[in-house]
């Protein structure tokens, strides 16, 4: 199994990352100025303004580790690859 991606062939985007754990952030910071309606307006035009800074790149890209297969051959994979090519050139 590729130890660069786990084994799911693509990575998570780290932008992307950030920006939901902002978000969570936000909308706890919500949640907690309830009683409070001015801090409760400021926290929403925050969020607003969060909303709009949606990163732009892709939410997942592919690993560069093993080409999105999610799997790197072991030694003796690569000898069984080999192994194949040669028989298949035959
Ligand atoms: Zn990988």
């Amino acid at each position: 199994m590729c130890s660069g991606c786990d084994g799911t062939g693509t990575l998570a985007s780290e932008a992307w990352e950030r920006w939901y754990a902002e978000s969570t952030r936000l909308v706890a910071l919500v949640s907690d100025a309830d009683r409070e309606p001015v801090l409760r307006t400021l926290v929403n035009q925050l969020l607003q303004r969060h909303e709009q800074e949606r990163p732009t790149e892709a939410r997942e890209r592919r690993c560069d580790d093993c080409g999105g297969a999610g799997t790197v051959p072991t030694e003796e994979g690569h000898e069984l690859l080999a192994f194949l090519r040669r028989h298949r050139e035959r």
